[in-house]
C-alpha cells in the first residue's frame, strides 16, 4: 500500500487532497516547486537524500541563507516597507523598523558579533525581552552561519545553565531586565547565576540596557551593546552562504527527563517549509502584517514572529506584554493601527480574554484582519465560538510541535479557500507529513476511523523538521524513532483520533510532558527542583486540567521531616518555599498550582510511579484497574488533600 494511503486525508479528489497526496506521493517535484518561494545562492543537486529517513537531508548541495531570505532579497522591492514593528505595553515604547533599517540594525548586531570573536559554527546563546535586539540578533546570527539558541527569558538560572551547557555557546546576547505586568524582572542575578552554576560559561556577555535594571558590568566579560552599537554603524556584513542542511539554530524543549533537548534545525529546508506556509496555511500576503502573540523563546516566536513573516516579506509585529495591558483592547487597537491582515495566538490568551469585557474586542476597525490562527494546546469549542463572534473572524486552530517547527495538521486554506474545520480538530495531515495513526500495543496502522491512536509520522519528515537533538544523534533516535513498537515512525507523543474525513483530533501527551497556558513543561524538570529542596525525600509532579490555562502542575511531596509540615501553616510555609525553588531554578512559568504533602507516593509493587492514577484522582476522575498497586489508600489520601 503507498504511504499515502493510509493518511489520504481525503477520499475524493479535492484541490487539497490532490496537493497532499503530491506532496507525498511526488515528494521531489512537489518540493523542488516549493524550493521556489527562496532565493538559492547556488542550486540543490537533490530535493531530498532520504536514504535514511530519521537523518533526511532536504536540498542537497544548495547554498542560501536565513538572513538573505527574510531581510536582504525584501530591499529592491520594499525597502521602505515596514519589517519590524515592536511594541510594548509594558515600557510604552513603540518602534517600527522598514526592511532598510533592519537590514542596517542586522548588519551592525552581525558586526559586533564577529568584532567579538563570534565565528561560523558557534553558538549564541540569546536571553532575551521581547525587543527589536533580540530579533537582530537572530538574524545577525543566521547571516553569519553561527547557530542561536533562544531561551526564554522567564526561565531562570538552572534552566538556563543546563541550556549553556549542552550549547555550549562562544557569547550570550541579553538584556538588563524584561517585564511583566508592571514588574520589572532583571536578567543579570539569573544570568550570574545561571553563569556560576554552569561547567561551560562564555567570556563574554553582550548586553542591552533599556534603563529598566541596574546593571553591574562585569569587567571583561560585559559588552555594552550601544557602545559596540556606534562602534559599527556603517557595517556591512555579507551573507555567509550555508550548504541547505547546516544548522541555524537550537531549541530547546521538555522531554520526559529532567534534561531538556535541543531540537536542531537545518537551514534551507525550514526556510522553504515557512515560506510555504505562510502560502499554503497562514494566509500571508507579502506587504501584510503578520502579529503572532508567542515570545521568542518558543517554536512559535522563532517560525511566526521572525522568520515566517519575513521570509514572505510581511511586515512582523513583536509585542511585550500581556493581552488586557493596559485593556483588553491592547492586542486589537494594534491590529487597527498597523493593519494587521493575520494574527496567531493561543487558546489560553483568548481564555484570558473570555474573562473581560468583550466591548474591547469590537471596539477597533478589524477589516484588515483575515483570521486568528490558534496553536500550542487544545482548542475547545466554547473558546473558540467565543472569539470567533467576539472578533467576528474565522478562527483557525493548528497542531504543530516545537520539533516539526511548522504545522502538522491544519486547514491549508491557502490550497483550498474553501476547506471548512470541524469543531474540536485541528484539521487535517499537512502537505508532506505523512501522518499515522498506530496501535499503542501491536504498532501497526489504524485505519478504521474513530479509533484512538498514538500520532506518528512516517519518515522522511518534510522540510524544516527537526534534524537531530543537538550533539546527541543516539538520544534523537531512541526517543523520536524507536518508540513504536516494531517500527522506524516519528512519535509525537500525542493520542490521536481521525474521522473518516481525515479529521484528527488530539487527545492529549502519551508521555509526562504537560502543557500549562500552551507553553510545554517536563514534569521531571519540576521534580528535579523540587528534590533539591533538603526537606524533601521523594516528589512526584502530574498535570491537571485547568479552565484557563489548560493544564497546571501539582505538586506531591514526601517530606523527610513531616513534622515541619505538620500544621495547616506550616504545611503553606513549606508549599511557599517549594514553589520558591521551582520559580529560582526553572521560572514561574513551571511553578505548580499547588504543592501537597503525602505520606507515600502511589506506586505499583514494582515501584512504577502510578502518574496517570494521580492525574485522574486530581481531576476527579476514575483513576482505573489499580489491581497492580501497591497501596491503594494512598489515592484517597491525594483525593482528601484536595477536598
Ligand atoms: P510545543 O512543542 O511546546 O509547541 O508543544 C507541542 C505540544 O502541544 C504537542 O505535542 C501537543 O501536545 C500540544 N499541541 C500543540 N498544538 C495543539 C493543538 N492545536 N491542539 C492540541 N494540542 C496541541
Amino acid at each position: 500500500m503507498p504511504a499515502s494511503h493510509a493518511t489520504d486525508p481525503t477520499s475524493p479528489s479535492t484541490p487539497y487532497a490532490d496537493f497532499y497526496r503530491r506532496s507525498i506521493d511526488e515528494r521531489e517535484a512537489f518540493w523542488a516547486e516549493q524550493a521556489q518561494l527562496i532565493d538559492w545562492q547556488q542550486p540543490f543537486e537533490q530535493v531530498c537524500d532520504a536514504r535514511n529517513p530519521a537523518f533526511a537531508r532536504w536540498f542537497v548541495g544548495g547554498r542560501t541563507n536565513l538572513c538573505h531570505n527574510a531581510v536582504d532579497r525584501h530591499l529592491a522591492e520594499r525597502a521602505e516597507q515596514n519589517a519590524l514593528i515592536c511594541v510594548s505595553s509594558e515600557t510604552g515604547a513603540e518602534r517600527v523598523y522598514s526592511y532598510r533599517e533592519l537590514h542596517a540594525e542586522v548588519q551592525r548586531m552581525a558586526a559586533i558579533l564577529l568584532d567579538l570573536g563570534v565565528r561560523k559554527g558557534d553558538r549564541v546563546l540569546i536571553y532575551m525581552p521581547m525587543i527589536a535586539e533580540a530579533a537582530f540578533a537572530m538574524l545577525a546570527c543566521v547571516r553569519i552561519g553561527v547557530i542561536h539558541s533562544v531561551v526564554f527569558g522567564g526561565f531562570a538560572s538552572h534552566a538556563l545553565a543546563s541550556r549553556i551547557d549542552d550549547a555550549r555557546p562562544a557569547l550570550i546576547v541579553t538584556a538588563d531586565a524584561g517585564m511583566r505586568a508592571g514588574k520589572v524582572l532583571p536578567y543579570q542575578p539569573l544570568l550570574d547565576e545561571a553563569l556560576r552554576l554552569s561547567q561551560h560559561p562564555p567570556k563574554q556577555v553582550l548586553m542591552v540596557n533599556r534603563g529598566l535594571a541596574e546593571l553591574h558590568p562585569v569587567p571583561g566579560r560585559d559588552v555594552d551593546y550601544a557602545a559596540a552599537r556606534e562602534r559599527c554603524l556603517h557595517a556591512q556584513v555579507p551573507c555567509e552562504w550555508l550548504e541547505s542542511s547546516e544548522p541555524s539554530y537550537i531549541l530547546y524543549t521538555s522531554g520526559t527527563t529532567g534534561k531538556p533537548k535541543g531540537v536542531q534545525r537545518d537551514t534551507g529546508g525550514y526556510a522553504v517549509a515557512l515560506a510555504a506556509s505562510m502560502r499554503h496555511i497562514y494566509l500571508g500576503e507579502p506587504g501584510q502584517t503578520f502579529f503572532a502573540t508567542s515570545d521568542i523563546g518558543w517554536v512559535v516566536g522563532h517560525s511566526y514572529i521572525i522568520y515566517g513573516p519575513l521570509l514572505y516579506g510581511m511586515a512582523t509585529l513583536m509585542y511585550e506584554g500581556l493581552p488586557i495591558r493596559p485593556d483588553a483592547g491592547i492586542w486589537w487597537q494594534l491590529v487597527e493601527k498597523y493593519r494587521v491582515s493575520v494574527m496567531f495566538s493561543a487558546p489560553t490568551a483568548a481564555r484570558v480574554l473570555k474573562k473581560q469585557d468583550p466591548a474591547y474586542l469590537s471596539r477597533y476597525d478589524l477589516s484588515s484582519l483575515k483570521a486568528l490562527f490558534l496553536a500550542g494546546e487544545p482548542l475547545d469549542e466554547p473558546t473558540a465560538s467565543w472569539i470567533g463572534a467576539a472578533i467576528n473572524k474565522p478562527i483557525i486552530d493548528n497542531y504543530w510541535q516545537t520539533e516539526t517547527g511548522w504545522p502538522i495538521l491544519a486547514l491549508c486554506s491557502g490550497v483550498e479557500p474553501t476547506a471548512v474545520g470541524k469543531i474540536g480538530s485541528p484539521g487535517r495531515a499537512v502537505y508532506g507529513f505523512d501522518v499515522r495513526l498506530i496501535d499503542e500495543l501491536t504498532g501497526a496502522d489504524i485505519t478504521e476511523p474513530n479509533h484512538k491512536g498514538v500520532l506518528a509520522i512516517a519518515g522522511p519528515l518534510p522540510p524544516g523538521c527537526l534534524q537531530t537533538v543537538w550533539g546527541d544523534d543516539e538520544r534523537y533516535l531512541k526517543t523520536y524513532w524507536s518508540s513504536i513498537q516494531g517500527r522506524s515512525l516519528y512519535n509525537t507523543f500525542d493520542w490521536g483520533l481521525r474521522d473518516a474525513e481525515g479529521y484528527t483530533f488530539i487527545l492529549g501527551r502519551t508521555d509526562d510532558v504537560i502543557n500549562v497556558a500552551g507553553h510545554r513543561l517536563g514534569t521531571r524538570e519540576i521534580e528535579e527542583a523540587i528534590a533539591s529542596h533538603p526537606n524533601v525525600a521523594e516528589v512526584a509532579v502530574v498535570g491537571r486540567a485547568d479552565a484557563l490555562k489548560g493544564q497546571v502542575a501539582m505538586a506531591f511531596a514526601v517530606l523527610k521531616n513531616p513534622a515541619l509540615a505538620a500544621s495547616a501553616e506550616q504545611a503553606r510555609e513549606q508549599e511557599q518555599a517549594l514553589m520558591q525553588i521551582v520559580d529560582a531554578q526553572l521560572g514561574a512559568v513551571a511553578r505548580p498550582a499547588r504543592v501537597c504533602f503525602v505520606g507515600t507516593l502511589p506506586k505499583t509493587r514494582s515501584g512504577k510511579l502510578l502518574r496517570r492514577a494521580m492525574q485522574a484522582v486530581c481531576e476527579g476522575r476514575d483513576p482505573g484497574d489499580l489491581s497492580t498497586m501497591d497501596d491503594p489508600a494512598v489515592l484517597q489520601q491525594i483525593r482528601d488533600l484536595l477536598g
